[in-house]
């Protein structure tokens, strides 16, 4: 949402007075032409620019003044689609890797965006320290071709823990009040967390952990799969992981930390009971570092009930919990897009995932 609120008023004078701000004042440039009194919304900067560009319009000559003209209506142009866009928000590599993916448009399953962010993610992967692999199936129920992605640090450790995260977005925006048909742009429900997975994997090394115990990330298919109604929901990717786990796995990991929709420029999260009743342990200790990193954020009092990935990973006899904001009003709408977003949070999500690796890894 932009709009710039411009008003002007017509002032001309036989002599050399004209309007500027609340006072008369005497503009020597000017005398005897007309004077167009801008401003622009209630805005004293945007106002003021104005004021100080003007004046000076007078002075130019023709073609200079076409130039400019046109220099600022393709400057102007540019703020507009960028705002757009949503570019115009990122200020940092987290806030760019939302950008990169929502650039990709919707990535549902099936979606030209879905392949593309399979190779985003399987292209930045190449520059880690992780040995990554990828579990390629076909779903028996709907025939979809769908893909997880391990990146595996320590790949020797037979004690190993997982932090996952689904890389898909939600093919309909089910609250949205006015366009429900429509896909999720998914900037906190699916960019965010592989955005943080992602350069938790570019800046770890096997070295700096433990050699006896492993860390596989895992970007997981398919969590937004339902059959039309949301009693239906059943999370492809991650079900497939969990009734494979000896694909990947000796002996069961010893927990999962599932993260997702971790944007939010107000960031909050709260404790939920399937996590607790699975990994009571896992829970005290990312809540012991967050509230260290960010008290407000963990500050949440409320028992919540989420199903997600980490359902999946519970059955397979994991020890899960999910780190989810769900306090989110834009969840499953297409206003779920970059500008409700912040480098911070994003930023308080990695640091607190290096620190729980760091304890788990003791
Ligand atoms: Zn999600």
């Amino acid at each position: 949402m932009f709009n710039i609120d411009i008003r002007y008023n017509l002032y001309c004078s036989p002599k050399k007075y004209s309007w500027r701000g609340a006072g008369v004042v005497e503009l020597d440039a000017l005398e005897k032409r007309c004077l167009l009194r801008w401003t622009v919304g209630s805005n004293p900067t945007l106002s003021a620019i104005v004021w100080a560009i003007y004046p000076s319009l007078f002075k130019m000559k023709l073609k200079k003044l076409l130039f400019f003209v046109v220099v600022s209506i393709l400057a102007l142009s540019l703020v507009l689609i960028k705002l757009a866009t949503g570019t115009i928000y990122v200020d940092g590599p987290l806030m760019q890797s939302i950008a990169d993916q929502l650039s990709f448009g919707p990535r549902y399953v099936g979606s030209n965006g879905h392949q593309k962010v399979r190779q985003y993610i399987q292209k930045s992967l190449k520059s880690t320290d992780a040995a990554v692999f990828k579990q390629a199936w076909v779903d028996e129920e709907t025939g979809m071709a769908l893909e997880n992605y391990l990146a595996r640090f320590n790949p020797e450790a037979r004690r190993r823990i997982i932090i996952a995260a689904h890389y898909d977005t939600d093919p309909t925006a089910k609250k949205d009040k006015h366009r429900s048909s429509a896909p999720v742009p998914g900037a906190s429900d699916g960019a965010s967390a592989t955005a943080v997975l992602l350069q938790l994997a570019k800046t770890i090394k096997s070295a700096d952990i433990d050699k006896d115990i492993g860390l596989d990330l895992v970007f997981l298919d398919a969590e937004n799969y339902d059959a039309g109604s949301f009693s239906d929901w059943h999370p492809k990717g991650s079900g497939y992981f969990a009734r494979n786990i000896g694909e990947f796995y000796a002996q069961l990991p010893e927990s999962a930390l599932v993260v997702d929709m971790v944007c939010d420029k107000n960031l909050n999260f709260n404790q939920e009971k399937a996590s607790l009743q699975s990994a009571n342990g896992t829970v005290s200790k990312v809540w012991q570092i967050g509230r260290a990193l960010d008290p407000k954020a963990f500050s949440g009092d409320q028992l919540v009930e989420i199903k997600d990935d980490h359902n999946q990973l519970i059955s397979a006899g994991i020890p899960s919990m999910v780190l989810i904001d769900l306090d989110y009003p834009y969840h499953d709408t297409t206003a779920d897009s970059i500008d409700k977003c912040s480098e911070k949070s994003l930023v308080t999500t990695l640091e607190l995932l290096k620190r729980y690796v760091q304890a788990s890894a003791k």
